[in-house]
């Protein structure tokens, strides 16, 4: 536990574990199939993939425990959404391969995204808030499928940004992990220094040591 804490303190990960080093959304949903203290899939099953999206702040309490319910009554429905969601993330994790690689963007991911943003309606309304009153775009869609639109609605955003080209692949050989590079000069190596980037410093040192010996 004492481990978690640290990396949460760094902005590594939040209390759940998942990753929150991507620099948005979309990126952080790359890297959920990771999570600190599992060794398996991060988002293995409906229940984890409302604690994602609660530990992202895309959902609230009561929203969860109505969904949670829901499950209870329609488990197909809500693996379906898991399920997609899950085969989503590869598409979109060998895009973040692409285009960390320089590679242009493959037209057939943008017509998935397109595709699956078309299944939404949505509708605006003024509501209030801690500040005043704000416009807020509403999802009509009450079924687990909502889950699915912050995260299409960032993948989509990030696709027409110039966070493409920004995106890196953390240099560490043993770490997959993808982050948007918005360091001021632009030379961030590592999903975090206090993981990879530490570690690379700790080899360089023995290896420095290694030669004086
Ligand atoms: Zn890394």
């Amino acid at each position: 536990m004492a481990r978690i804490d640290a990396l949460v303190k760094s902005g590594v990960v939040n209390p759940e574990g998942f990753y929150t080093l991507g620099g948005r959304l979309a990126i952080d949903f790359a890297n959920s199939y990771k999570r600190i203290g599992r060794d398996r899939e991060g988002i293995a099953s409906f229940d984890d993939l409302l604690t994602f999206m609660k530990s992202h702040h895309l959902l609230h309490e009561d929203e969860a425990s109505d969904l949670h319910m829901f499950h209870f009554h329609n488990p197909t429905r809500c693996q379906g959404v898991v399920e997609t969601l899950l085969g989503l993330r590869n598409s979109f994790r060998s895009i973040l391969v692409d285009v960390a690689a320089g590679w242009p963007l493959n037209p057939a991911f943008l017509e998935e995204v397109n595709s699956r943003l078309q299944d939404f309606k949505s509708f605006h309304r003024i509501e209030p808030t801690e500040e005043g009153m704000a416009l807020r775009t509403v999802i009509d869609e009450d079924g687990p499928e909502k889950l699915m639109f912050p995260i299409l609605h960032d993948i989509a955003a990030f696709l027409t940004s110039d966070h493409v080209e920004k995106t890196r692949a953390c240099a560490s050989e043993d770490c997959d992990l993808f982050f948007v590079n918005t360091s001021r000069n632009g030379r961030r190596r590592w999903c975090s220094m206090s993981t990879c980037g530490n570690r690379a410093k700790v080899n360089a040192y023995l290896k420095r040591q290694e030669g004086d010996a």
